[in-house]
């Protein structure tokens, strides 16, 4: 399996690793800070530095079959690395900031619109959730006028980890159903934005609120009769 490494500090840019497997899919490191597509979220680009001092895009990051090896994704016709060479990843750290700062922006929409989410998606500085909201109007001023106010609580955003059994005691946690959280390897990342939202999270977030900048929503629409799908968009850098 590859060590996620992003998974305990996701404002790493840059790590060692050594290839553990090549093939047609990608490449496979002992460890990663390349995010895999996953969760909504896209998977991480960037280059891996060969000992050679050549240069290997990295086009797209997924999971393997067993949703434990990670896949590094290059072009056809790329030159490989041998097996058991040691390579530094890089990635594409803007890209991620962005979509770091729209991943826990829609956090914070959960928690202005406190209803079931039934699908959604993290892109480069915006993003999108569906609720199933019945027939409650929303208000796109509304929903960027609470969105900013949250932002603007400065809160902290940090990870935990409970067991399976806990989260099965405590149902609420679960917001996303389209996205069960995974079980089974015996424990849950549970991400809290302090005082604001708790929820099970595989992605990548910033550490603090006012990293996500100024929110518009830039849409409101219908999915279905009782489903409205939420766009929003990060008007201005991070703080
Ligand atoms: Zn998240």
């Amino acid at each position: 399996m590859t060590e996620p490494l992003f998974r305990d500090d996701a404002y790493l840019k840059e790590a060692e690793a050594i290839v553990e497997a090549v093939d047609d899919r990608g490449i496979v490191l002992d460890r990663t800070i390349f995010y895999p597509q996953g969760g909504g979220q896209p998977g991480d680009r960037g280059e891996l530095l060969l000992e050679d001092g050549s240069r290997l895009a990295i086009l797209n990051t997924t999971y393997g079959a067993d949703r434990k090896t990670i896949l590094h994704g290059v072009a056809e016709g790329s030159a490989l690395p041998q097996l058991g060479a040691r390579v530094l990843g890089r990635i594409d750290w803007d890209l991620r900031l962005k979509r770091m700062r729209a991943h826990t922006a829609l956090h914070l929409l959960t928690a202005v619109l406190p209803y079931p989410v039934t699908g959604g998606a993290v892109g480069d500085g915006e993003g999108r959730l569906d609720f199933d909201s019945g027939e409650a109007a929303l208000d796109k001023t509304e929903i960027a006028e609470r969105l900013n106010a949250l932002i603007g609580k400065n809160a902290v955003v940090r990870t935990r980890w409970i067991s399976d059994d806990e989260l099965a005691a405590n149902p609420g946690l679960v917001k996303t159903m389209s996205v069960k959280p995974p079980t089974g390897t015996g424990r849950v990342r549970l991400v809290e934005i302090e005082g604001i939202d708790l929820q099970p999270c595989g992605g990548t977030h910033v550490l603090n609120t006012k990293e996500i900048g100024e929110a518009a929503v830039t849409g409101v629409e219908k999915k279905g009769r009782i489903n409205r799908r939420v766009r929003i968009a990060l008007s201005r850098s991070a703080a």
